[in-house]
């Protein structure tokens, strides 16, 4: 809304009835209890504590956006920003469909069916969907204690959503495409966490896998010989169990990695609606799917919210 219009209205008040007034009121209470995007929007501003560009921390209040963000300009550096900016939510337009496309997002609705249902371009869907992805993204555990399990999860590498091929590509039956390993973990009771690694190597494992163990923890594996020298090079005093039998052997009635295996099955099911997921774009997918098990249907706004939170 413009300024002009607000002044205007709130000029009006102070000559209304108390009758009126209450009614004015009514209206106030219902719109702002039904207006949930406004909510997070404007509750963004509580947590705005300094300048994105210089991270200077003396700002002022300078006017706001035409669709009323509070702007700031930064006393150090000059610069203005509003707060949103270096949200995913930045200059994302048509804020009364988010909630929606969330919903939708949560459902696994396909871009195609989703920019029909809003009425949005195509592009504007597949923006969005990234734009949402952001915040999943930045939510992933960094290391766990007790009962670990990892297994690694396979999937066809994929250049879809990328403008430019980075290879030839290949012709017709000639070759199988590479598979892209994913390490899949998770620390027993908390959450799992993921790497996706360029090449199905050792050192790609290492790199995955070691920043995540601690001292005292216990890893499970399957027979895999490489998590064995990992854990053998490591300088963290661990115990690792190895489930070598394919049957989902369960050692000391406790140690096993069922947990890793039901999620990597699973996952990929709900992938498959997906049709193929662009490689560059598979930690996304996953952390969109982690973040969606901890929470429950409905809880779009819980999205929002923690999609501005720095
Ligand atoms: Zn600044």
């Amino acid at each position: 809304m413009k300024n002009i219009e607000l002044d205007v209205i709130l000029q009006a008040i102070p000559s209304l009835s108390y009758v009126d007034t209450k009614r004015l009121n009514n209206t106030v209470k219902l719109k702002l209890d039904s207006d949930v995007v406004g909510k997070v929007i404007a509750d963004r501003e509580d947590c705005v504590s300094e300048c994105p560009h210089c991270n200077e921390l003396e700002f002022i209040k300078h006017g706001v956006t035409a669709k009323g963000i509070q702007r700031y300009k930064c006393k150090s550096c000059s610069k203005t920003f509003c707060s949103l900016t270096e949200t995913p939510l930045y200059r994302m337009r048509k804020e009364d469909k988010w909630l929606e496309y969330i919903s939708m997002m949560w459902e696994g609705v396909a871009l195609r069916k989703i920019a029909k249902v809003l009425n949005i371009n195509l592009r504007t869907a597949f923006f969005w969907r990234h734009r949402f992805l952001q915040m999943p993204d930045k939510n992933k555990p960094t290391s766990f204690t007790g009962i670990i399990e990892a297994d690694e999860a396979f999937l066809p590498e994929s250049f879809k959503g990328k403008r430019v091929m980075p290879r030839e590509p290949r012709k017709r039956g000639g070759g199988k495409v590479p598979l892209v390993p994913i390490l899949i973990s998770y620390q027993r009771g908390d959450r799992f966490s993921y790497e996706v690694m360029k090449k199905n190597t050792k050192e790609n494992l290492s790199n995955a896998i070691s920043p995540l163990l601690t001292e005292g923890c216990c890893l499970c594996t399957d027979g895999n010989l490489s998590y064995k020298s990992i854990v053998k090079e490591l300088n963290v005093n661990l115990d690792h169990k190895r489930i070598i039998a394919q049957d989902g052997r369960v050692i000391d009635g406790v140690y096993h990695i069922q947990h890793v295996n039901g999620f990597i099955s699973l996952w990929k099911e709900w992938l498959d609606r997906f049709r193929g997921v662009g490689t560059a774009y598979l930690s996304r997918y996953l952390a969109w799917y982690i973040w969606m098990q901890d929470k429950s249907y409905g809880e779009e706004d819980r999205w929002l919210r923690e999609a501005v939170q720095s």
